[in-house]
């Protein structure tokens, strides 16, 4: 368990997202925010958090 509160991003792998709250991450490479159990949400134009699959995880 690494002390810092960043975690892997389910989308582009890179370890750098930051912890915005419980349980909820924010990855600033693909703009999206995802959970513990790796349920990704998109965040729109309009700031709207839509839910999404990652592909071949
Ligand atoms: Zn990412």
């Amino acid at each position: 368990m690494m002390a810092g509160d960043f975690m892997l991003c389910p989308v582009c792998m890179r370890g750098d997202a930051g912890k915005i709250g419980e349980n909820r991450f924010f990855c600033c490479h693909c703009c999206v925010e995802f959970n513990n159990a790796a349920e990704v949400r998109i965040i729109t134009e309009n700031g709207d958090l839509v839910k999404a699959t990652v592909p071949g995880r």
